[in-house]
């Protein structure tokens, strides 16, 4: 399975979480969340499907991978002529999974020599937006962190689970614990 924009994120979470999705396990109705987040999207800013394309890139990691690693990801909202990505967040507080996902977009978009100034990760609930850049050091450690999102994926045994305190919203709480409460 290709690195995902998705395995960045949850890497920052849990790598048990990581593991489990590339393995197929899902517990997430993914449709109905990404249904959400565009609906939230559509309502917060009615405007943008004038200015904002989805895309889709793929690419890979050779150095300093030992084996190349395929990198993929789907882009809901772009802006081609200002080069900046766009997210939608539903969530109610801002998370580093956030910018670490938009920085794999950025990375991904450059490493196909697409115009990727920066993203704006907008929290339509917070109403705040955050500005995300890609720096040459962020370039150092989104490269790190695809090597262990890689790394976990190769491993034949699950990670171990959080403490359970980390675990209560996540979407697996019940595939981990169930029974154990
Ligand atoms: S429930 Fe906890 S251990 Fe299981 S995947 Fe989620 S965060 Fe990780």
């Amino acid at each position: 399975m290709p690195i995902t924009a998705t395995l960045i994120n949850y890497r920052m979470l849990c790598r048990r979480k990581v593991w489990l999705h590339a393995h197929g396990i899902r517990m997430e109705h993914t449709s109905e969340v990404v249904a959400e987040g565009r609906l939230i999207g559509l309502e917060s800013y009615p405007q943008r499907a004038e200015r904002w394309t989805e895309i889709e890139v793929s690419g890979m990691l050779s150095y300093p991978a030992e084996t190349p690693i395929e990198l993929s990801a789907k882009i809901d909202f772009f802006d081609p002529h200002l080069g900046i990505v766009h997210e939608v967040k539903k969530s109610a507080a801002k998370e580093q999974a956030h910018i670490a996902q938009v920085q794999f977009y950025l990375y991904l978009l450059r490493l196909n020599g697409i115009n990727a100034m920066y993203g704006l990760i907008e929290y339509p609930k917070l109403r705040i937006t955050e500005r995300v850049s890609l720096t040459d050091e962020d370039i150092l450690s989104m490269q790190s962190q695809i090597l262990k999102a890689h790394e976990i994926i190769q491993q034949e045994a699950c990670p171990e689970r959080l403490p359970i305190s980390k675990c209560k919203s996540c979407s697996f709480f019940e595939f981990c614990w169930v029974g154990e409460e």
